[in-house]
C-alpha cells in the first residue's frame, strides 16, 4: 500500500518537473500593491527595464516608469478602474513601441498608433520603439534644403532648413497652430510627409486642424497623432515620442518629414503630473529635475541625415505657449536652448491686425540661412534692417508734425513692408511670388500706395506678372535665383503695370 503511494508521489513530482513552465517563470509575474491616478505600484517583478511594457491580468497595459528597490512604478495607458490590489502583472520584455508604415498617412491615430478616425484598421509595415537614441554626429549633415513655410514673414527673414528645429512660441491665441497648419498646407507636392502631434488639446481643436488640412488636400501626406486633454497623462506624455517614431520610419527611408508638436508646454505638464504621482521630488515650478532631458531627447531626434544614411530629414516645429509674453519661464528657456531658433508671436501685434504676429526683433533662425535659395537670399537682403529702422523711426516721430522728405520716405517704405508681411490664413505664397514681392518692395514699388491698398496692389501685380510675364516666374522657379536681367524684367513689369493702370 505504502509502496504505491510512494510511486504516486514520484510520478506527480515527475509530471510537475516535466510540465514546468520555464517561460512563465522567466516572464516574472508580480502583484499590484496599490493603484490610483493612472499609476500602479507592482511588487515581485525584479528585472523589469525602464520603459518596458507590462500587462495586467485584465489585459490593461502599462509602462515601467520607476524602478525602486523592491517594487516598480507603472504608468497605465488605459483606465485604472479594472485594476485591483493583488492582481497579477506580467513582463513582456518589450519596450513601448508604435506600429509604423505608409498606411498611417491620411489617418488620425492615438499615441499608441490605434486609429481613432473610424476609418478601420491600419496595415502597418513594422514596429518602431517610441524612444530611440538620436542620430550621432557622424550620421548627420548640415541643413542644405529649405523647408518653405509659404509665409513671407518667415521664409524671408527666418528661413527654415530641412532637418532644423524651429520653435513657435507665443501667448495663447496668437496664431501658433495656424503657422503650423499653413506650413503643412504649403508642403503640397514637395514630397514632405507631415505629422501633426496634438498634446493636451481640446478634441474640437484637433478636429478643426484636421478639417483645415482635409479641405486644403493636405491629409494626402499628413498623419495626425492625437492625445487630447481628456486622455490620460500617460498618453499625452508618450504622444510626441510616438509621432517621432512614425516620422523616423519615413526619415530612415531617405524621406523628408515635418513634425509639429502642439504643444510642448502641455507635454511638460503631463510629465510633471506623472512624476509627482510617482513621488519624485519636484524642482523649479514643480517640474521634475529631468524635464530638460524630456524635451532634448525628443528634439535631438530631428535632424538631417548624411548621404550614407540615406539623406532623409526630420524638421521639427515644436510649439510653446507663454504667459503674458514671458519667454524666461522654465520650460520656454529649456526649449529655446534646445532648438535652432524661434518664431516669437506677440499678442499686441496680433490684436493690432498684424497677422501672422511675428515679432521681427525677437525671432531668429540660426541655421536655416544656409538652406535658403539664392533668389530669396538676394531679395530679402535688406528687409530686416529696413523694418528695424522703421520701428525706431515710428516711435521717434510719433509726435513730430513736419518731417523731412528722407524720413517720410523711410516711414512709407517701412509701412508698406509691414503691410506686405500680413498674410491671411491658408494662403501660402510660392517662393517665386515671395521673391517678386520682395524685389518690387526693394524698388519702392509699394511705397506710393495708401497703406490699406498695399495688399490689394500686391495681389494685382502678382497676378499681372504671372499672366503677362510667366517667363519671370519660371526663371525664378527653375534657377532658384534672380539673375540681374530678371530683376530688370520685374522692375519693367512693375512700371508697365502702373502705366496700364493710369491709362484705364
Ligand atoms: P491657442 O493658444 O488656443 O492654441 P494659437 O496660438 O494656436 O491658439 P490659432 O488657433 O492658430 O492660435 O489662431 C487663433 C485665431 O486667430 C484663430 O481663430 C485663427 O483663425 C486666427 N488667425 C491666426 N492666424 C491668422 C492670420 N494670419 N490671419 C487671420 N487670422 C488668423
Ligand atoms: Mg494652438
Amino acid at each position: 500500500m505504502s509502496e504505491i503511494n510512494a510511486m504516486d508521489v514520484i510520478s506527480i513530482i515527475r509530471e510537475q518537473i516535466e510540465n514546468f513552465d520555464w517561460d512563465e517563470e522567466s516572464r516574472e509575474i508580480g502583484k499590484v500593491i496599490s493603484v490610483g491616478d493612472g499609476i500602479a505600484t507592482v511588487y515581485g517583478i525584479d528585472h523589469a527595464m525602464y520603459g518596458e511594457i507590462v500587462v495586467f491580468e485584465n489585459g490593461e497595459k502599462g509602462m515601467v516608469m520607476d524602478i525602486r528597490r523592491t517594487e516598480i512604478g507603472v504608468m497605465l495607458f488605459g483606465r485604472d478602474v479594472g485594476i485591483s490590489e493583488g492582481m497579477k502583472v506580467t513582463r513582456t520584455r518589450k519596450n513601448a513601441g508604435i506600429p509604423v508604415g505608409e498606411g498611417f498617412i491620411g489617418r488620425v491615430v492615438n499615441a499608441l498608433g490605434e486609429p481613432i478616425d473610424g476609418k478601420g484598421d491600419i496595415a502597418s509595415a513594422g514596429y518602431n520603439p517610441i524612444e530611440r537614441p538620436a542620430p550621432g554626429i557622424i550620421d548627420r549633415k548640415s541643413v542644405d534644403t529649405p523647408l518653405e513655410t509659404g509665409i513671407l514673414a518667415i521664409d524671408s527673414m527666418f528661413p527654415i532648413g530641412r532637418g532644423q528645429r524651429e520653435l513657435i512660441i507665443g501667448d495663447r491665441q496668437t496664431g501658433k497652430t495656424s503657422i503650423a497648419t499653413d506650413t503643412i498646407l504649403n508642403q503640397k507636392g514637395k514630397n514632405v510627409t507631415c505629422i501633426y502631434v496634438a498634446i493636451g488639446q481640446k478634441a474640437t481643436t484637433v478636429e478643426k486642424v484636421r478639417n483645415i488640412l482635409e479641405k486644403g488636400g493636405a491629409m494626402d501626406y499628413t498623419i495626425i497623432v492625437s492625445a487630447t486633454a481628456a486622455d490620460p497623462a500617460s498618453l499625452q506624455y508618450i504622444a510626441p515620442y510616438a509621432g517621432t517614431a512614425l516620422g523616423e520610419y519615413f526619415m530612415d527611408k531617405g524621406g523628408d518629414v515635418l513634425i509639429i508638436y502642439d504643444d510642448l508646454s502641455k507635454h511638460a505638464v503631463a510629465y510633471r503630473e506623472i512624476s509627482l504621482l510617482l513621488e519624485r521630488s519636484p524642482g523649479r515650478e514643480a517640474y521634475p529635475g529631468d524635464v530638460f532631458y524630456l524635451h532634448s531627447r525628443l528634439l535631438e531626434r530631428s535632424s538631417k541625415l548624411s548621404d550614407e544614411k540615406g539623406g532623409g530629414s526630420m524638421t521639427a516645429l515644436p510649439i510653446i505657449e507663454t504667459q503674458n509674453g514671458d519667454v524666461s519661464a522654465y520650460i520656454s528657456t529649456n526649449v529655446i536652448s534646445i532648438t535652432d531658433g524661434q518664431i516669437f508671436l506677440e499678442s499686441s501685434l496680433f490684436f493690432s491686425g498684424m497677422r501672422p504676429a511675428v515679432n521681427v526683433g525677437l525671432s531668429v533662425s540660426r541655421v536655416g540661412g544656409a538652406a535658403q535659395t539664392k533668389a530669396m537670399k538676394k531679395a530679402s537682403g535688406s528687409i530686416r534692417v529696413d523694418l528695424a529702422q522703421y520701428r525706431e523711426l515710428e516711435i521717434f516721430t510719433q509726435f513730430a508734425s513736419d518731417l523731412d522728405a528722407a524720413t517720410q520716405a523711410e516711414l512709407s517704405h517701412g509701412g508698406a513692408l509691414m503691410q506686405l508681411l500680413k498674410q491671411p490664413l491658408s494662403h501660402p505664397m510660392s517662393m517665386a511670388d515671395q521673391v517678386i514681392t520682395l524685389e518690387l518692395a526693394n524698388l519702392r514699388y509699394f511705397d506710393s500706395f495708401d497703406k490699406k491698398d498695399v495688399k490689394k496692389e500686391q495681389g494685382k501685380i502678382l497676378d499681372y506678372i504671372r499672366l503677362e510675364h510667366p517667363d519671370i516666374v519660371s526663371s525664378i522657379e527653375s534657377t532658384r535665383d534672380v539673375a540681374d536681367d530678371v530683376k530688370d524684367l520685374i522692375a519693367a513689369a512693375g512700371e508697365e503695370y502702373k502705366k496700364s493702370k493710369e491709362q484705364n
